[in-house]
């Protein structure tokens, strides 16, 4: 079995502010080395500046929560990959799931905006999960499959480049996290939609996301298909973020 190193992604979502952010990324940096876990955080765009300025010499690295799927012109308020890219952006989040609700962010949309931060050298966190009334109308597998297809054809040949994450929508900032198998389940069948896709898929990196938290962290990293998380509401307090990041190994 190919071995992948954990990611750990924070989404810190429409949170933080100047002197927060300092706070918590002098927190995670003092916190250094996590073994064999790569870190990253996701920011808020007016912060990607300081956010760079702050990690540039660590090896911790910064992204955003969403890009254009567009590469340029008038698409007022909306930021291209490229720009992204100059800010020094490892990772861009798309399809996170508040952004499926709340800005009607379709499949096809989602797969746009992973091909165009590929495009120009992102590396794009695809989410995928289903809602709680899918779970129990038995149609998880139906939707996170349909979710992860549009990505997987937009991109085609690049498949193999992104990152998956499985959010379950209903365990999103509810502190209801999936049991680890669970999740495990649904990872092994996203793993195995990316081997019929992609050479690729034993190296790539699915995480999971929704209400990890110090104590269930080591437990949900620990499954065979789970190579780290997507973290929210932990992600914004230094001391559990870098609990978190200890966990994966
Ligand atoms: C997220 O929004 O990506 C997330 C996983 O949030 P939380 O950890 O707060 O559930």
């Amino acid at each position: 079995m190919t071995m992948r190193n954990k990611l750990v992604v924070g989404n810190w979502k429409m949170n933080g502010s100047r002197p927060a952010n300092a706070e918590l990324l002098a927190g995670i940096l003092a916190a250094r080395p996590f073994a064999a876990a790569d870190v990253a955080v996701c920011v808020p765009f007016p912060y990607l500046a300081e956010t760079a300025a702050t990690l540039a010499a660590s090896n911790i690295r910064w992204g955003a929560q969403d890009c254009s799927a567009h590469e340029h012109g008038a698409y007022t308020g909306e930021v291209s990959a490229a720009m992204l890219f100059e800010c020094g952006c490892r990772y861009v989040i798309v399809g996170h799931s508040e952004r499926r609700a709340y800005h009607a962010e379709s499949d096809q949309l989602v797969a746009d905006k992973a091909k165009a931060a590929l495009a120009r050298g992102v590396t794009p966190i695809v989410c995928v999960g289903e809602t709680l009334a899918q779970r129990e109308a038995g149609e998880t597998e139906a939707v996170v499959k349909r979710q992860l297809s549009a990505a997987i054809h937009t991109l085609a040949h690049c498949a193999g480049e992104m990152v998956v994450a499985y959010e379950p929508v209903w365990a999103i900032g509810t502190g209801r996290t999936a049991t680890p198998e669970q999740a495990q389940a649904v990872h092994a069948l996203l793993r195995a939609q990316l081997r019929a896709a992609t050479a690729r898929a034993d190296e790539m990196k699915i995480l999971y996301g929704g209400s990890v938290k110090p104590d269930n962290a080591a437990t949900l990293f620990a499954q065979p298909d789970i190579d780290g998380g997507l973290i929210g509401g932990a992600s914004l307090k230094a001391a559990d973020f870098v609990a978190i990041c200890r966990a994966a190994h």
